[in-house]
């Protein structure tokens, strides 16, 4: 039997290409102790990966016993929150892991795409609590995020839903590592970003301070990818007519630097604009934490329905 205190917290795992974010997290979404790991150094497959979140897991449980654990992985998860289907950036190809973590930890676990947690942290403890329809677009590295309808982030048939940057937004336009050309993300994400600053390598914290700081390169890199983001959330809004348009991810942090423009460009591009209310777009509660912090709310939802 298992000797060590229940602690009154959750973890959740957010698994990325190049970190492990591990928080322990309370009831009301407040993060009370975070511990962030390379996965990179050293990890070559899959066993190697599942040992750096058991580290992680351990170090932000400092001895006690988490009530459950969400993992939100950087990747394609199954309908069923079993597989990770396919990841690019993770060693993980058409993987049971949500089964092999519950039975090495010994805890109750849950695994869901980290864009769709994201997605459960806002409606559950942000910009989406008691929206009935709305969208996050997470701008990083890419462009992932979730669609809300009455209150539930939407997982689709495969539980694929969400995948927006890889939405054409010009025919023949630039490839991308996806197999297509012109994808959203080619245009409007922090990959993008960097490119037009001609900061290539370095991460869009620095274009934002540059820009900040009055550099023209970097304040023109910010308003063609916000007009660019503006381009696909116009999409997305003739789609699915949101209430709200939540934008999170890394890049969201520049703020109105990137919002402007793209608020300027969604009311250039919308379907009917003038004559329907153009949804607000605001910036993302959850930062960094989104994912674990959502897949912790999940890894709760799964206890309270047990
Ligand atoms: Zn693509």
């Amino acid at each position: 039997m298992d000797r060590r205190p229940v602690s009154d917290g959750w973890v959740g795992l957010d698994v990325g290409g190049t970190k492990v974010l591990a928080d322990l997290v309370d009831d009301h979404g407040q993060v009370l102790r975070s511990v962030r790991l390379s996965s990179r150094d050293g990890v070559e497959d899959a066993a190697g990966l599942e040992d750096v979140l058991s580290r992680a897991l351990e170090l932000v449980c400092d001895g006690a016993r988490p009530r459950g654990v969400g993992v939100a992985a950087a990747g394609f998860v199954d309908a069923a929150g079993e597989r990770v289907v396919f990841a690019p950036h993770l060693p993980w190809r058409d993987d049971a892991v949500r089964e092999r973590l519950s039975t090495r930890w010994g805890l109750d676990v849950v695994l869901e795409n980290d864009a769709t947690c994201a997605t459960w942290a806002e409606v559950e403890h942000g910009a989406l609590a008691g929206v009935a329809q709305g969208v996050l677009v997470a701008v990083g590295t890419g462009i992932g995020g979730g669609v809300v309808v009455h209150g539930e982030v939407v997982r689709g048939a495969g539980g694929m839903a969400g995948e927006f940057g890889h939405t054409r937004v010009v025919p023949q336009g630039r490839p991308c590592p996806c197999g297509l050309r012109g994808c959203w993300e080619q245009y409007a994400s922090g990959r993008a970003l960097v490119a037009r600053a001609g900061r290539a390598g370095e991460r869009g914290g620095g274009v934002a301070e540059a820009a900040r700081a009055g550099d023209r390169e970097a304040v023109a890199a910010f308003e063609e990818v916000g007009a660019w983001l503006g381009v696909g959330v116009a999409n997305l809004v003739a789609v699915l007519d949101p209430e709200v348009v939540v934008v999170g991810g890394g890049v969201a942090e520049a703020g109105d630097l990137l919002l402007t423009p793209a608020r300027r460009s969604l009311a250039e591009h919308l379907v009917g604009a003038g004559h329907r209310v153009t949804p607000p777009l605001v910036p993302a509660v959850h930062g960094e934490h989104a994912g674990t912090v959502g897949a912790v709310a999940l890894a709760r939802r799964a206890a309270a329905a047990r």
